[in-house]
């Protein structure tokens, strides 16, 4: 359907945007009411959307009364739904309704913060806000933050920044064709997300660079041998320049000893940069800070409120003891770029590759007054009690395993029916055909060669129901195989 409110010239009128913006908060109002009715993964088969999508765009502009019905009839279907309670895979992350607000006004200032001039606004409430969520992770207050899309880019600015630290003059020079450069080192446990991997790809260290330190049979990272490895690696001449722990490793959620491993970094004078991607938002609740102890002597920790603190995606933060090392490895101003302002003004182009910078800050700000850090303590308690509720019925019965220590809000565990020989094919079989069926998501991983299931609690929706639900669905499943 032709749309007949358009001009000749410039945009939707704005009793247009008034009515549709209207039915568009309808509609978000409804499925957000209706998220348990839909299949948790999307039903479609690959291809099916752009099947259904003409290969051309219109000539001329639709009304967007048709492009919502589009919305409904063939974006819908194709939606695996991340807000959905009973989404238990990777790990549950979840918006809040109020950080929708937060991207709509961000989308309708349309800012690109690059310098304080173009989005003061932008600049200093990120500053406001970090420097709350500092407050509320119990972080020191040498801590400055910056905000970034995902953990996986605020670990490649801190790997960089480790590596500027290094004193080789990269930056100038690069790495390429020298011969004055030994292998540069970054540690990291086996069970490190896959994004420290890319960050040294990205970063021209190459995966030769990166050494994975030996486990314990909690999954966390022996500090002993990282600092076997560290001074076999000065030994033969390569120079350590940056050691990442992970408090909640993506596989099983477990917590590295920071404490001990800053010992060593301190003693070889090695960048610490902690990945609390997943599990630094527990850091608010008192009870959980010993997870957090020696975070306080890092260099640098990543945290991501998109993750679990109900901030819509995309929102991760990089706390930096020193922030001005980030500005050493990254700023640049060309002259277009040259502004009379007061130069300790704060440029956020100057801590990162971007150019113009997203005001995510906003929403985050929603998020924080909205809830309260009580409200926010309290859901995140309220999922880490509900995963320890899991695992309780996991051990209580004889058909299940749990595989790993629950800290957080990550169970990880399997059926075991006695008299299976093949437990890996038949745990594989159980979380396909609950996936399959749309009731809930469930993902997996493998724990010393053993197909393990991860059920994350984290939607800011999920009640104990949810997690019945996938209880009796799994035990439905097991009489059946
Ligand atoms: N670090 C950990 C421990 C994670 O679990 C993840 C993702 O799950 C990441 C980093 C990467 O997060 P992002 O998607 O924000 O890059």
């Amino acid at each position: 359907m032709q749309n007949d409110n358009l001009g000749e010239f410039g945009d939707m009128p704005n009793e247009e945007f008034r009515r549709v913006g209207y039915e568009l908060v309808d509609w978000i109002a409804g499925y957000f009411e209706h998220l348990e009715d839909f299949p948790v993964i999307s039903q479609v088969k690959p291809g099916w959307l752009k099947e259904n999508l003409p290969f051309a765009p219109p000539e001329n502009g639709e009304s967007f009364d048709v492009i919502l019905a589009d919305v409904t009839n063939l974006i819908l279907p194709a939606v695996t739904h991340w807000n959905h309670p009973s989404f238990h895979g990777l790990f549950s992350t979840s918006t809040s309704s109020v950080g929708v607000f937060g991207e709509m006004l961000t989308a309708a200032f349309d800012m690109k913060g690059m310098l304080w001039r173009t989005a003061p606004a932008s600049t200093e409430l990120e500053d406001v806000v970090l420097d709350w969520l500092r407050q509320m992770l119990d972080l020191p207050e040498h801590f400055e933050g910056i905000i970034y899309d995902t953990a996986s880019v605020s670990t490649m600015h801190a790997i960089a920044a480790a590596r500027d630290r290094a004193g080789l003059n990269i930056r100038e020079k690069g790495m390429s064709g020298r011969q004055d450069l030994p292998l540069l080192r970054v540690y990291c446990s086996e069970h490190v997300h896959s994004s420290i991997d890319k960050a040294v790809i990205t970063l021209g260290l190459g995966l030769d660079s990166l050494r994975k330190i030996e486990c314990n049979d909690k999954f966390q990272m022996i500090p002993e041998k990282l600092a076997e490895a560290i001074e076999d690696d000065v030994e033969s001449g390569q120079l350590p320049i940056c050691v990442i722990p992970t408090i909640g490793t993506t596989s099983t959620s477990s917590v590295d000893p920071v404490d001990a491993i800053a010992d060593i970094c301190e003693k070889f004078g090695i960048w610490l940069h902690v990945d609390t991607a997943y599990a630094g938002s527990t850091a608010i609740i008192p009870e959980f800070r010993e997870y957090f102890k020696g975070c306080e002597r890092a260099d640098s920790i990543v945290v991501n409120p998109h993750k679990w603190l109900f901030t819509p995606f995309d929102l991760s933060v990089l706390y930096c003891k020193d922030l001005s090392r980030l500005k050493d490895a990254f700023s640049l101003v060309p002259e277009y770029l040259k502004t009379a302002d007061d130069p300790g003004v704060k440029n956020g182009m100057d801590y990162g590759i971007q150019l113009g910078r997203r005001f995510r800050a906003l929403k985050f700000w929603f998020v924080i007054r909205y809830f309260g850090r009580e409200g926010m303590v309290a859901r995140l308690r309220e999922h880490c009690r509900l995963a320890r509720l899991f695992a309780t019925w996991v051990e209580a019965s004889p058909d299940f395993e749990l595989m790993a220590p629950v800290p957080f809000g990550l169970v990880c565990f399997r059926v075991c029916p006695s008299g299976v020989d093949d437990l890996n094919s038949l745990n594989e079989q159980i979380m396909n055909d609950i996936n399959a069926s749309g009731e809930a998501y469930l993902s997996h991983t493998k724990l010393n060669g053993k197909f393990t299931l991860r059920l994350s609690v984290g939607s800011i929706r999920v009640q104990e129901r949810h997690l019945s639900k996938v209880w009796d669905i799994l035990n439905r499943m097991l009489t059946r195989n």
